[in-house]
């Protein structure tokens, strides 16, 4: 069942530039999507537009459809807006310490959620707040309950924010790089547990990301921008081992190679584009070994090849290299 369809969603800045351009995605009931790109690609500005809460002054919503279980978001006033967001999706970031309150213990913000979107009891949101602890694998969740965020190792802190997303018995999650400043170890049981949640809570998550690694673990589907569009998306699997777009090419080819291989780590030459400088015709086609004057001159069409879709003048015939990630 199709959750989240978003349509040709465009949001720009006050000079008028599409930062995010024409973006369509979907994503269905218990599904993970991996939404991948570098700094400056779209990814999170997508997200915050999803929640409507777009940073700074200035960005503006200008064209597009967000479909939430049939709802477009877009059309709904700031007291409808404020019931979806946290009570039907939730938010994770890369930082919980400075998402988590500090004077508050992590039960407390727990139980508020359950309080305010259940009218349960204190009694009843304090149990609650320890069980939820327990499904994100705090250890002795009934004496770390009454913990503060300061208390709690990195690792903790974010299964303590999970822990706060999920009092609100979402439908969605969008995770921002939940596992960035975590150390390997911690990031493969965040992951894991986000699975894990998925598996038993029927949970649909957007996971942001700039990692392939974590994609290819963790998720079922792959959206990847570029420069503000989407260049590619379809199932990991395809996705992954067929890629068509020169940019997801590259992005998997940047991959370290645990096993084998030449050792070399490869890097996409070049840097990725400013919105104000926002090349022509394909925004690609500055780093592109590919690229024509057809590709400066004008915006590739999405197009089908190998089950997945990709906006590009001359996609790649799809080598397999699965093994590489
Ligand atoms: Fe490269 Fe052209 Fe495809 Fe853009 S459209 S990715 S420049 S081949």
């Amino acid at each position: 069942m199709t959750l989240l369809q978003v349509r040709g969603l465009t949001i720009q800045d006050r000079q008028g530039i599409a930062l995010v351009d024409q973006l369509s995605m979907t994503l269905s009931a218990g599904d993970i999507l991996g939404l991948v790109g570098e700094s400056g690609s779209g990814k999170t500005l997508s997200c915050r537009a999803m929640m409507r809460l777009l940073p700074g002054e200035g960005l503006t919503i200008s064209g597009g459809e967000i479909l939430f279980n049939g709802t477009d978001l877009l059309t709904l006033n700031d007291k409808q807006m404020t019931a979806i967001r946290g009570r039907e999706i939730g938010m994770i970031f890369q930082n919980p310490a400075s998402h988590l309150n500090p004077v508050m213990t992590i039960g407390q913000q727990i139980a508020e959620s359950r309080r305010l979107h259940f009218g349960a009891s204190h009694r009843e949101a304090h149990l609650q707040a320890v069980e939820l602890l327990r499904q994100v694998g705090i250890p002795d969740p009934l004496r770390r309950v009454d913990n503060y965020p300061h208390e709690f190792s990195g690792g903790m802190r974010q299964r303590a924010m999970i822990a706060v997303a999920l009092a609100c018995e979402p439908k969605m999650l969008i995770a921002d790089e939940p596992t960035t400043a975590l150390d390997v170890t911690v990031q493969m049981q965040i992951l894991r547990l986000l699975r894990d949640l998925r598996d038993r809570l029927g949970i649909a998550i957007i996971l942001i990301t700039h990692d392939l690694g974590v994609v290819a673990q963790t998720c079922d589907r792959i959206a990847v921008m570029y420069g503000g569009r989407l260049c590619e998306t379809g199932d990991k699997r395809p996705v992954l081992a067929q890629a068509i777009h020169p940019y997801t090419r590259g992005l998997i080819d940047c991959q370290p190679v645990s096993e084998g291989g030449s050792g070399r780590l490869i890097t996409l030459p070049g840097q990725p584009p400013v919105a104000a400088r926002f090349p022509t015709g394909c925004r690609f086609h500055p780093r592109c070994a590919n690229a024509t004057a057809q590709c400066q001159r004008m915006q590739p069409a999405m197009q089908t090849g190998h089950g997945h879709v990709a906006a590009c003048h001359h996609p790649l015939s799809g080598r397999e290299n699965e093994s590489s990630i």
